[in-house]
């Protein structure tokens, strides 16, 4: 029975449920009067029920499609601005005792190198990171409790916060585990992490099961359950995602929304991100035989109604797309993005690390991507000042809620790009961001706040960093 208040995975994410919605969906795909009127209350851009999220995405009237992506992009104008933030992604370990058929990282992979870095060999990869001016990261392991250890996690953030290399630092680790318990939830909790991430992989229990035959990861209520466990041991930014091909694009699109609905229902609190993977080519998984893939348009047209139903939730994409797709998909409601990253464990200190974990699609420098973002009319931003400044979970939402998270967000972004351009920038994307930033400072909505950042940026500009951003 569907109940999105209740903490068991197959009462909030209900099969029967989902059925029920994509039959309905399928019904109403040309009912113009019955999609206009979602559209009309999309507008009031306070979100939308996974039944009207659903019919959406499966609208087949062409002129509503363009609404549609029409609203997604003034959504995220007015809640997230032309602002996009960077993140790049830092694999610790490749060891993993899991089944997983997408994943080069499965247990019977027996010909990849398995590495786990040392703290030492962290500590390269973190100033090779803060080199490029990264301050953001999401931390990546695979699952085994013998190489992999939460102890090992928490002694790597420890690492990871220590280092202070230049003007570098990274201030807010986000962390990407496999499903674990309260205690370790809490754990993590206070060892400082940012947002907690776990992909869904599907919400097919079915598929799921298949797609994941062996080891802990296989039992489907756990996993689905963990974003329970996380907001139960204090983590209140989690990450959600679902990886695109494993099975049918609508089924997981109704999941995904039904999870963000529970987490609001039953915390007070939606998904602080949402991340968009679509499986790719990697060691010994082919892509192409995973064949509910999804095109560009479809991809496009989830992340619209995902920007249309959920308005407040951050969205990310990775490399894992190009820098074609990327650019589109920026207009539909994407706020983070990754750049330079390696996906192989030691890739940043050493060019010929270990084997990716799935094929990097824009291979660009972190340079190139800023400068390419603002050639494209976007802000990029290394803002980490909500976490610092204890604006998560429900405080953070209240805020972007309110729009007022926007008041904030622009002084930041514009104070940490500067901080990019003295410190990592080349001269081409210096100059560019420079104008950039004077034109965008006239933006700030008060005079007050225009003059504060101006005198920050002149203290940046003379080598002040504050940690607060
Ligand atoms: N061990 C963690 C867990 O169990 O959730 C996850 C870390 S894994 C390094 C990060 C994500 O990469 C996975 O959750 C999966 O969605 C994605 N991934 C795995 N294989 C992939 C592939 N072939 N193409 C694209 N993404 C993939």
């Amino acid at each position: 029975m569907y109940n999105p208040k209740s903490t068991t995975a197959t009462e909030f994410i209900s099969h029967e449920e989902i059925l029920k919605i994509l039959d309905f969906a399928d019904k109403n795909s040309e009912n113009r009067p019955m999609i206009e009127h979602i559209l009309d209350k999309a507008s009031a851009q306070k979100g939308l029920s996974p039944l009207d999220a659903s019919l959406l995405l499966a609208c087949k009237i062409s002129d509503l499609n363009e609404r549609m992506f029409a609203l997604a992009e003034q959504i995220k104008q007015e809640y997230y601005g032309n602002r996009i933030v960077l993140f790049a992604p830092l694999y610790l370990s490749n060891y993993c005792v899991n089944g997983c058929i997408y994943c080069p990282y499965h247990i019977k992979n027996k010909h990849i190198p398995r590495l786990k870095l040392t703290q030492e060999q962290i500590r390269q990869e973190v100033i090779a990171l803060q080199d490029m001016g990264h301050k953001r990261l999401a931390i990546e392991l695979g699952e085994d409790p013998v190489h992999n250890p939460l102890e090992y996690v928490l002694e790597s953030l420890d690492t990871i916060y220590s280092i202070k290399h230049k003007n570098g630092a990274i201030r807010r680790a986000n962390v990407n585990i496999a499903a674990t318990t309260v205690g370790d939830y809490r754990k993590l909790h206070e060892a400082g992490i940012g947002t907690y991430i776990l992909f869904q992989e599907t919400y097919n229990k079915e598929s799921y099961e298949k797609l994941h035959p062996t080891g802990p990861k296989h039992d489907y209520c756990y996993h689905t359950e963990a974003m329970d466990r996380a907001m139960q041991g204090g983590i209140d930014d989690v990450g959600l995602g679902v990886l695109f091909g494993l099975s049918t694009y609508r089924y997981e699109f109704a999941g995904l929304m039904m999870h963000a609905d529970h987490l609001e229902k039953t915390y007070g609190v939606g998904p602080h991100t949402i991340s968009f993977p679509r499986i790719k080519n990697a060691d010994d998984i082919d892509a192409s035989s995973f064949t509910n893939a999804i095109d560009d348009e479809i991809f496009a047209k989830i992340i619209a109604c995902t920007r249309i139903a959920v308005p407040y939730t951050g969205m990310i994409i990775s490399t894992r797309e190009s820098k074609e797709t990327r650019e589109r998909m920026l207009h539909y409601g994407i706020s983070q993005i990754s750049g330079g990253s390696k996906t192989s464990v030691g890739g940043y200190a050493e060019k010929n690390a270990g084997s990716e974990q799935f094929d990097v699609s824009d291979n660009r420098t972190l340079d190139e991507v800023i400068r390419w973002l603002m050639e494209c009319g976007h802000i990029p931003s290394f803002c980490t000042a909500c976490y610092r400044a204890g604006r998560t979970g429900d405080r953070f939402m209240e805020f972007c809620k309110n729009k007022q998270i926007s008041n904030f967000c622009q002084p930041n972004a514009l104070m940490t790009l500067q901080e990019y351009l003295e410190d990592y920038a080349s001269p081409e994307t210096k100059a560019i961001g420079e104008k950039l930033i004077a034109q965008e400072l006239l933006s700030i909505p008060h005079l007050r706040r225009q003059d504060v950042c101006r005198e920050w940026l002149t203290k940046i500009k003379n080598g002040e960093r504050d940690f607060r951003f």
